[in-house]
């Protein structure tokens, strides 16, 4: 068998968080990607897609079937400022790419942490711009289908959409393997510059210094909001990448900066993120995002809906 057992999963998250996967396998290559799907049918598993761990709350029951870490790395230079990108490549990495070689265009993700596929699914962004701004096609294993099969899509096929995209609907029924991005040629120095200003930005208002997996929530769709609430608000939106109600803001307000539970503690320096600073379980986590939910909502009549994932 292809696969480990028992791996603990907490080493691979970036909350520190979580517990045994039943079996595990990190596939460096789209061949062992396909093999390990394979497998994990023959063996009636199921599969569990983990890339960076950037993302993800993992419980300390673990998970059942097979955890696949996408670590199929590689990019390649195509014609015309396009380049190739494999779904495990860490987003740091493609950026030192661009840098190198003059290629313009995902400026915005300098601090960006976790893998190209990972961002791809659930359309990252930031700073006012997304994933798919930059993208030509992207080609997925469908793992739905009775027998396994590679798909390609054009953008316009790939259902892009607030933090969303088609593969994030079909849920796992789908792994994004590598995508095309067509780029443009800038001077490295200003590309780099922009990057180290967006890393820089992160570093002075995120909470780095504890494990954590980013924003918990989405923010909130200014048209979407109350129209009681509204004017409360108003002065807060932002445009990222369409006006939108800053969450971290609405957590604040709600008097919940630095509230603690367990191990797990809304930074006052972040309150969209939700810090591991002492051990924290899941379960820690998880009581936070209720009382985010209830008193966000007990205040402004909105329901804050999950960025993160669960597993
Ligand atoms: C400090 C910090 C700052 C962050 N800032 C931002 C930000 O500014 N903007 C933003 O949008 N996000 C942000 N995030 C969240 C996170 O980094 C992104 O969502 C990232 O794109 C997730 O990538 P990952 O490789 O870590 O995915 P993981 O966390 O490993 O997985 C996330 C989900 O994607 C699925 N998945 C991963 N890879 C694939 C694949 N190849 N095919 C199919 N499904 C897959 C997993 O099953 C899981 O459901 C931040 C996180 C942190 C910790």
């Amino acid at each position: 068998m292809l696969f480990e057992k028992y791996v603990d999963v907490s080493s691979c998250s970036n909350y520190r968080i979580g517990g045994p996967a039943d079996f595990f396998y990190i596939a460096r290559t789209v061949e062992d990607i396909e093999a390990a799907v394979q497998e994990a049918r023959g063996a009636k598993l199921s599969i569990f897609i983990l890339a960076g761990g950037t993302n993800i709350l993992f419980s300390e029951k673990g998970v059942r079937g097979l955890v696949l870490k996408i670590a199929n790395d590689g990019i390649e230079s195509l014609d015309g400022c396009r380049i190739k990108v494999g779904a495990g490549v860490l987003m740091k990495d493609l950026l030192g790419y661009i840098v190198a070689r003059g290629l313009s265009g995902l400026e915005w993700a300098g601090g960006l942490p976790g893998t190209v596929g990972g961002a791809i699914r659930g359309n990252a962004g930031a700073f006012g711009g997304e994933m798919k701004d930059r993208l030509v096609e992207v080609r997925s294993l469908d793992i739905a289908a009775e027998k396994p099969v590679i798909k390609k899509r054009q953008k316009s096929e790939c259902e892009f959409d607030y933090r969303m995209s088609v593969f994030r609907r079909l849920a796992s029924g789908e792994i994004v393997l590598d995508a095309v991005f067509q780029m443009e040629e800038r001077k490295p120095e200003l590309i780099e510059k922009d990057i180290q200003d967006k890393i820089k930005y992160r570093e002075e208002r995120h909470p780095l210094e504890y494990p954590n997996i980013g924003s918990i929530f989405k923010n909130i769709p200014y048209e979407t909001f109350p129209e009681e609430s509204k004017a409360e608000v108003s002065h807060i939106v932002k445009t990222d990448p369409f006006p939108v109600v800053p969450t971290a803001y609405l957590i604040s307000e709600a008097g919940l900066k630095g509230v603690s539970s367990g191990g797990a503690m809304i930074s006052p320096k972040h309150p969209n993120f939700i810090v591991n600073y002492n051990h924290a379980t899941s379960e820690d986590v998880k009581a936070l995002i209720r009382l985010a939910k209830d008193r966000v909502k007990e205040k402004y009549h909105v329901e804050l809906r999950e960025e993160i994932e669960y597993a």
